[in-house]
């Protein structure tokens, strides 16, 4: 097979708001080869991802996404390697790349599924998948008492597991955040799973991170995520060392595999949490899933979109029986549920299994992305460089 076609579907809400939510809009890329279609999803900014594909060359290392990827030869996992590689070197300055030839990678793995007729997982080595425990992941509430509701509402939902993130924790006094953190173990009970995510609010300061501590060891955290900016690593470091009992999580926001090899090694987290839609995508993604086995840290996917992307994020690590904690999108937008047929839902123990059908195991509502669909070209010197392709 050769790669025919390259289409970049950009997909959004009618309105796009401030909320720090990324399934207001979708980025949706379709892998045409041989014959065969495969789906992928970046997640980023849909135009400057689609504009990363069709760019102009600036110079030989800063050349367009899509000059690695059309018309090359297509019959395997090497290939996506050395097609991630030319992407790497001739777009090394070009900082989207990641992102946008993220969603072309994962769509390269669907197509090779459906071809082969496995799913992914078993591509990448796996003989078998297994459960994970979704976590719900939701905001803190605006007051304690809210947190707490919050807290029981999701249990009640049957989440064993429950995230906290954002809202007021670590704008104010450490007084606040220990009653919404103390607040939020009350709701989920004393079994529930408690995750703590404050969305970099520290910068880099480790004092004001670590004044938090005594009350996410009270309450039982499992995980601390993004105290720091996402390359603060000294900052995580020291911080891990005075934290023996709530380990660090973060990585989301690890644009290649050695930005999340990093933050394991010096950022010392016991959870790496990565979005194939950012990394790179699946193959990047499953390096590091060998790579914390081999460094006693637990993998965990990180995704917020539509259950393609969560298709996506399961498969690096769906044969690991003991990294069983996993993100998912409790309450996206409608798009990112009406984005796709079936969807990955949760069975009487509450937890979800990976699809074992080819591929990604995930269908394209063709006639529900023409409601969102958002009409984009983009033109330079007269010549059109994009236009949005039909959905047929
Ligand atoms: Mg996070």
């Amino acid at each position: 097979m050769k790669i025919d076609a390259v289409d970049f579907f950009y997909l959004a809400m009618p309105e796009i708001t401030t909320e720090a939510d990324g399934s207001q809009d979708a980025l949706l890329v379709r892998v045409s080869a041989g014959g065969h279609v495969g789906w992928g999803e970046c997640e980023a900014s849909p135009l400057v991802s689609i504009a990363a594909f069709v760019c102009p060359m600036s110079h030989g290392v800063c050349r367009p996404v899509g000059a690695s990827v059309l018309g090359q030869a297509f019959e395997g996992p090497a290939d996506i390697a050395r097609m991630a590689a030319l992407v790497e070197y001739d777009s090394m300055d070009l900082l989207q790349a990641a992102h946008t030839w993220s969603g072309v990678e994962m769509a390269l793995w669907d197509l090779l599924g459906k071809v082969r007729g496995e799913p992914v997982w078993k591509l990448l080595g796996y003989r078998r998948a297994e459960k994970k425990t979704p976590y719900a992941s939701q905001l803190f509430g605006d007051t304690p008492q809210e947190t707490l509701d919050l807290g029981r509402a999701a249990r009640a939902k049957g989440f064993a597991a429950v995230k906290f993130g954002w809202g007021p924790v670590g704008r104010g006094a450490v007084e606040i955040d220990r009653d919404h953190i103390l607040a939020a173990r009350e709701g989920l009970g004393p079994d529930g799973i408690l995750l703590v995510d404050v969305g970099q609010i520290f910068g880099e300061d480790v004092e004001a991170a670590a004044a938090r501590l005594p009350a996410l060891e009270a309450a039982g955290a499992v995980w601390l995520e993004e105290p720091f900016h996402a390359s603060a690593l000294e900052a995580y470091g020291a911080l891990a060392r005075r934290s023996p009992k709530v380990k660090l999580a973060g990585g989301e926001g690890a644009h290649n595999v050695f930005m999340a090899r990093q933050l394991i090694d010096y950022g010392q987290v016991g959870f790496v949490q990565i979005d194939c839609g950012r990394i790179g995508g699946i193959g990047p993604a499953k390096k590091i899933a060998d790579y914390a086995v081999a460094k006693g840290v637990t993998y965990v996917n990180h995704t917020f979109t539509s259950h393609l992307a969560l298709s996506a994020s399961i498969q690096p690590f769906a044969g690991l029986a003991h990294h069983r904690i996993c993100e998912y999108p409790v309450a996206p937008k409608q798009l990112a549920i009406d984005l796709t047929r079936n969807h990955i839902t949760r069975d009487a123990d509450g937890e979800i299994l990976v699809p074992d059908a080819p591929g990604l195991g995930i269908d394209i509502d063709l006639a529900a992305l023409r409601t969102y669909l958002v009409d984009v070209e983009i033109k330079v010197r007269g010549e059109r460089l994009f236009a949005t392709p039909d959905l047929v």
